[in-house]
């Protein structure tokens, strides 16, 4: 982390008004020697008050966020805004272009490359930039995703388990203000190699999304997203005068405890589910059954939940591979 980011910056975080332009990412290639990736950057800033990030599209092929803050950044005016709000409507811009999770250019998992290297390849550069530069920034973050190509979500908000108690709490208020119709603190798939890892070791309070996935959007993922950040934003004081229409119903508190809640395929093949999104299970419940196309005379492989919990989570694509996540579960929270 001693070491200083290559990329530089189009706009000036300190300067009051709003300015749009591209961070710039040297990445020197076969067909550009000199040249660099731009990843646009949204800078309001009047005066002082909450310093807030906004992120969308750490992994490429989630799109709730990246509408909701391109619509965002052309709405927002430096008369509507107290203190500063930072929008990257593309944060692992390569991904977002191609549509895929992951980087075409050197197969990065943003959220799985924290807190970054200013001399890696362009994933672990822009992971580096954001905790290094941006959240230092930032006193709150909301990085927004949904399930992408290979999961549908329930649309929730969450937060990583906080040990401190003063994170934790502005976490919770955050995600009440968001008021997606579930909530829940999870514990990590790799937790620390995540933005909200990197919040977590600057300081900063942050809570994420999983919208939706499949690859798309709906009106119902897209209203919750866009609902939540407005919420967010006016209960930090950052756009105390903006529209935030109906209040919507408290959200459903709830958590992921272990890996227990996960259910993984236990063979490759096709995968029947057994059970649909929002339905309520049992420990030992049969959940999927795995049949092989290559010896369909062979019996199917079934699947069980470990835990009791709601199915929160699902899997898209019919074709499994052996570890491949199925679905996970959320439990009411437990105070
Ligand atoms: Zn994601």
């Amino acid at each position: 982390m001693g070491r200083k980011t290559r990329i530089t910056s189009e706009v000036d975080f300190e300067k009051d008004g709003k300015q749009q332009g591209f961070l710039r990412l040297p990445h020197s290639v076969h067909r550009s020697a000199y040249g660099w990736i731009a990843i646009p950057i949204i800078v309001i800033k009047n005066g002082s008050g909450p310093n807030v990030l906004l992120t969308a599209a750490n992994h490429g092929d989630e799109y709730e966020g990246q509408i909701t803050l391109m619509k965002l950044c052309q709405e927002l005016e430096p008369s509507m805004v107290r203190g500063r709000v930072i929008m990257l409507t593309a944060t692992n811009f390569p991904a977002a272009i191609a549509g895929r999770r992951t980087s075409p250019i050197d197969d990065g998992n943003l959220n799985r490359s924290f807190p970054g290297n200013p001399d890696g390849p362009p994933t672990a550069a822009i992971a580096h930039y954001v905790e290094s530069e941006l959240l230092p920034l930032s006193d709150f973050l909301i990085d927004l995703h949904s399930g992408g190509s290979s999961l549908m979500y329930l649309p929730s908000s969450l937060m990583a388990p906080a040990e401190n108690k003063q994170l934790f709490d502005q976490q919770m208020e955050m995600l009440k203000a968001f008021a997606a119709p579930l909530t829940y603190v999870a514990v990590g798939r790799d937790g620390d190699r995540t933005m909200l890892g990197g919040a977590s070791r600057v300081g900063v309070a942050a809570i994420g999304t999983e919208l939706g996935g499949s690859g798309g959007t709906s009106p119902h993922s897209l209203a919750v997203a866009e609902g939540g950040v407005r919420r967010v934003l006016k209960h930090l004081g950052s756009t105390p005068n903006m529209e935030v229409g109906e209040e919507p119903p408290p959200s459903r508190m709830m958590e992921v405890v272990s890996m227990d809640y996960y259910v993984y395929s236990p063979d490759y093949g096709v995968w029947q589910p057994l059970v649909e999104l929002g339905d309520d299970v049992e420990a030992g419940q049969p959940a999927a059954m795995v049949y092989c196309p290559q010896t369909p005379w062979r019996d199917p492989v079934t699947a069980h939940f470990e835990v009791a919990g709601k199915v929160i989570c699902k899997r898209v694509p019919g074709g499994v591979e052996r570890g491949d996540c199925l679905f996970h579960l959320a439990t009411d929270r437990q105070k």
